[in-house]
């Protein structure tokens, strides 16, 4: 995959401050394009992406902005494009999780995860398609998850809005596919970020004897199936979701 150039493409990348998003960022920045970094709590981790993006040759910008909320996410698309007078890739990465079992879980819980994971996705997605549209070509990659198809305990909450999350990618797909734009999931297993880094030693363990590679995976691995989502090689695929996870539900 080394070898994809995307220059003269502006990606936005939704919660690039860490973990995940941050790693597509770079790897995007190294393929040539131009990424908007957006975070929400993380001003210093945002600010260490785009500098390093930056201080290898590339060009990058910090986009404050809670993707789940209406006139933030309008913002954030807005300062991109203004920035680099277009946009081309979105990748929906934010998100967060409550987990609890359902007898524990409040309406909090529920409303954040959904709020984030889901609306997010949505307002972004609904403030960057007409830009796409306009120009006849375009990308949207959205972070969904394995449990979004397998469920889990303690994550009713989560795998509902990664479940919906895959419904609108489809749903989207088949409304823009005519103008050139696509549109589909990643869904990671677990991948060793801040969210896996939580486990107990106890989970750690009970999960990995559950991975047909023995082996959690890491933010690379999804980085590299977005930058091949966005290149010229998969301007056939659309309304995809594609499964990293070492083969855990396969
Ligand atoms: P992480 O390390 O916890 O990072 C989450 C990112 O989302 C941070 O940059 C955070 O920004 C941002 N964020 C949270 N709420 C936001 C909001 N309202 N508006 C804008 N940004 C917001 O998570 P991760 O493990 O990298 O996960 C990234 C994505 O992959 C998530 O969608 C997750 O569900 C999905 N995923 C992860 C795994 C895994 O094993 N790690 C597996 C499957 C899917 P600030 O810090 O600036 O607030």
């Amino acid at each position: 995959m080394q070898g994809i150039d995307l220059s003269g493409s502006v990606a936005l990348v939704t919660g690039a401050s860490r973990g995940i998003g941050a790693v597509i960022a770079r790897r995007l920045a190294e393929a040539g394009v131009k990424v908007g970094v957006n975070y929400l709590s993380s001003p210093e981790s945002a600010e260490e992406v785009v500098s390093s993006i930056i201080s290898a040759g590339g060009e990058a910008l910090m986009v404050e902005g809670d993707v789940s909320q209406e006139e933030p996410a309008k913002s954030t698309v807005q300062q991109v494009v203004s920035n680099w007078g277009r946009i081309d890739i979105l990748v929906n990465n934010a998100g967060i999780n409550r987990d609890r079992l359902l007898l524990r879980m409040n309406t909090d819980d529920w409303d954040q995860v959904i709020q984030v994971d889901l609306r997010g996705a949505f307002l972004c997605t609904r403030f960057v398609m007409p830009h796409l549209i306009k120009q006849r070509s375009g990308r949207v990659v959205n972070i969904s998850s394995v449990v979004g198809i397998s469920g889990n305990p303690g994550q009713a909450n989560y795998a509902a809005a990664k479940a919906g999350l895959i419904g609108f990618t489809k749903s989207v797909a088949r409304e823009v596919a005519s103008r050139n734009v696509t549109v589909n999931a990643l869904a990671p297993g677990y991948i060793t970020t801040g969210m896996v880094e939580k486990l107990s030693e106890a989970a750690r363990e009970k999960i990995l004897s559950r991975i047909p590679m023995g082996r959690f995976g890491v933010a690379e691995d999804v980085s590299e199936a977005v930058v091949f989502l966005c290149s010229k090689g998969a301007s056939y695929i659309t309304g995809e979701v594609l499964t990293i996870d070492g083969g855990m539900i396969a």
